[in-house]
C-alpha cells in the first residue's frame, strides 16, 4: 500500500502542473492513495492573494476543493484521491482557519510552521549576526509553535518538523533537545502524525525532514508517522518512498498512517 499525502500544483504560484498531472504521476509510481495538499490561502489577510508566488488566492479556495473532488470521482477505482491542504500555522488566526476547513469534506490538513516571528523559516539571512543564545531561543520558539500546532485539533499531520534547517543546515547543531522532546510529547498526546518529507534535496540541506535522530525520539514517544514527498513537480510524487520505508523499519517503526475523512488508517511498514 503506497501513498503520498503531500503534493502541490500551479495554484500556489511556485509549483508546476495541474492537479491531474500529479494524480497521473501517482498512478505511474504505483500509488494506491494520493493526497492533494496545496498551500493554504492567507485567510488572515485582507488581500485576496498577498503573495502570488507562495500561496493560492482566497477566491481560488472553493475552485481548489471542487477540482479535487471532481478528480476524486473521476479516478475512483484507479487511485484514491484525498482532499488535503498544507496549511500555514498562525496561532492568532487558528479559529479562522478552522472555520474555513470545516466548510468542506477535507480528508486531512497538514499543519506547517512556515514563519516564526513574522520571518520565513527558509530565510537564511535570519540567522546572520545572532548570538548562540538567541539561536537557541529561535529554535526553541519554533518547536513551541510546532507543539502548539499539534494541540489545536485543526491538523492531522504536521509538515516537515525540522525544515528550518532547509537553507541553514547548522540549525541541526543548535542544542534544544528538550524543546524538541516537549513538542514530540505534545504531538504523541494529540494523535497527529509527523510526515517524513523527502523534499530536503530541493534545498541546501539535502536529505529528509525530520532527521533520523528526531525520528528515533519520535518513536520513543509513540508519535505516528506518515509520508509526504512535498512534490512541486509531478515527477517527484512518491519520491524515495521505498527508502523512507526501509529507514523507518530500521529505526524500529512498524506502521505508518494516512488519513481519510480525518481518521488515521494504519499501514504496516
Ligand atoms: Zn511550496
Ligand atoms: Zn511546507
Amino acid at each position: 500500500m503506497k501513498f503520498d499525502l503531500h503534493t502541490h500544483h500551479f495554484r500556489c504560484g511556485h509549483a508546476d502542473g495541474d492537479i491531474e498531472s500529479y494524480i497521473q504521476a501517482g498512478i505511474k509510481e504505483g500509488l494506491q492513495v494520493i493526497g492533494i495538499s496545496d498551500h493554504s490561502p492567507y485567510f488572515g489577510s485582507e488581500l485576496d492573494q498577498p503573495q502570488p508566488g507562495i500561496a493560492m488566492a482566497k477566491s481560488d479556495f472553493t475552485n481548489y476543493v471542487d477540482e479535487v473532488l471532481r478528480l476524486k470521482a473521476k479516478y475512483e477505482g484507479k487511485i484514491d484521491v484525498l482532499l488535503g491542504m498544507e496549511s500555514d500555522f498562525y496561532p492568532e488566526y487558528i479559529e479562522l482557519y478552522r472555520s474555513m476547513y470545516e466548510m468542506y469534506p477535507f480528508d486531512y490538513i497538514i499543519g506547517s510552521v512556515h514563519q516564526t516571528r513574522g520571518v520565513s523559516i527558509f530565510n537564511r539571512n535570519r540567522w546572520k549576526k545572532l548570538s548562540e543564545s538567541t539561536k537557541i531561543d529561535e529554535k526553541r520558539h519554533y518547536y513551541e509553535l510546532i507543539g502548539h500546532s499539534a494541540r489545536t485539533g485543526v491538523f492531522q499531520v504536521l509538515g516537515h518538523i525540522d525544515a528550518m534547517k532547509g537553507y541553514y543546515p547548522a540549525f541541526s547543531d543548535i542544542v534544544a533537545d528538550d524543546a524538541i522532546d516537549s513538542a514530540l510529547e505534545l504531538i504523541a498526546g494529540s494523535s497527529v502524525a509527523i510526515e517524513i518529507n523527502t523534499s530536503g534535496k530541493t534545498k541546501d540541506v539535502g536529505g529528509w525532514y525530520p532527521s533520523d535522530s528526531i525520528l528515533e525520539r519520535a518513536l520513543h514517544y509513540g508519535v505516528q508517522v506518515t509520508f509526504g514527498s512535498d512534490a512541486h513537480i509531478p515527477s517527484r510524487v512518491g519520491d524515495e518512498w521505498e527508502l523512507v520505508r526501509a529507514r523507518l523499519r530500521e529505526i524500529g517503526f512498524e506502521q505508518w498512517v494516512y488519513y481519510k475523512q480525518k481518521k488515521p488508517i494504519a499501514v504496516p511498514l
